[in-house]
């Protein structure tokens, strides 16, 4: 058996999810439902949902798997992914891709930096990002990004959920801004346009098991085992999971890679993928945040998964 292939063995997978679930379920108290965008304060800390799905296998499963969440900063992965297959491009002209050490809402650095935002999975990278979705509505864009995702896990429709979309038009001020700095310096064309796609495709509905299985594809070079269908080119598969990699847990994503050690995403709604590269995707899924805005018992999990299946890319 080839490393891959002990790693992938079901009954290890399901062991260590087991493992995960019940460390995980410890800790879904020690955080806080995100405040800052009003909807997504009302959910329930004690949800926790953990897939893991073999790029060869039917996912394992613990928990509230089937429970939706929105995408939240989640959908910032798929969306760049969208945008590199669309422009056929492995990067995007006009988008660093440096960590950036600040909030993931800052303005600070776009003003040192004339407009550029330092990396596509920051608010202003994705704003920018989500700007360049087909369409000249944010409704048109927003349909390209379910259409996607609808391609992705071959499921019918993808909701958006509309409490926490309103609820985050009416509070999204400082989104608006990068939006419109941007637009300043030539880098988004319509900002209330690209501002609107993006909180659409931040409140776009989800579950754990969903995720592990539209993102597999990233798991896989580009390539989806289950139907064949290639999604993104290998190497633009590899500058996104880069991307995940350096960038991807907001100000945590140092103690992240030490860790866990995996190229991962996390959202305010208390999701994280993560992706094994040629072996599995982990989708979690547990509302109560941590200061850095990461899931706690996500992390929890994760942190459990990496170990006990030996997981990290720098072991
Ligand atoms: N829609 C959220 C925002 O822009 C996403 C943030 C996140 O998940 O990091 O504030």
């Amino acid at each position: 058996m080839n490393d891959v292939d002990r790693r992938a063995a079901r009954p290890r997978i399901e062991a260590a999810v087991r493992h995960a679930h019940a460390s995980a379920a410890r800790v879904t108290g020690d955080g806080r439902a995100a405040q800052y965008i009003p909807e997504l304060a009302k959910a329930d800390p004690g949800l926790l949902g953990i897939a893991v799905h073999p790029l060869d296998d039917e996912p394992v499963l613990a928990g509230d798997v089937d429970v939706p969440f929105t995408l939240q900063s989640v959908s910032k992965v798929l969306a760049l992914a969208l945008v590199l297959r669309l422009e056929n491009d492995t990067w995007l002209d006009g988008l660093a891709v440096e960590p950036s050490g600040d909030a993931f809402h800052s303005i600070v650095r776009l003003e040192e930096e004339a407009g550029r935002p330092r990396n596509p999975l920051i608010n202003a990278g994705a704003i920018a990002v989500t700007s360049r979705l087909p369409g000249a509505t944010s409704r048109q864009k927003s349909r390209a990004f379910t259409e996607y995702l609808r391609e992705l896990d071959a499921r019918p429709a993808y909701r958006l959920d509309r409490d926490v979309y309103r609820s985050e038009a009416r509070t999204g001020a400082r989104n608006r801004a990068l939006a419109h700095f941007m637009n300043h310096h030539g880098l988004v064309d319509d900002p209330d346009v690209a501002v609107d796609a993006y909180f659409r495709q931040c409140a776009t509905t989800i579950s754990a098991r969903e995720l592990s299985g539209a993102a597999l594809f990233l798991a896989g070079r580009g390539t989806d085992p289950r139907s064949g269908r290639s999604f993104l080119a290998r190497e633009q598969t590899r500058s996104v999971l880069a991307i995940m990699a350096m960038c991807g847990l907001y100000d945590e994503v140092g103690r992240f890679a030490v860790r866990v050690g995996l190229p991962a995403k996390s959202g305010v709604s208390g999701c994280i993928l993560a992706v094994v590269p040629g072996s599995m995707t982990i989708a979690v899924f547990s509302p109560g945040l941590g200061a850095e805005g990461n899931s706690v018992a996500g992390m929890r999990a994760l942190e459990v998964l990496s170990n006990d299946l030996e997981l990290s890319l720098f072991d």
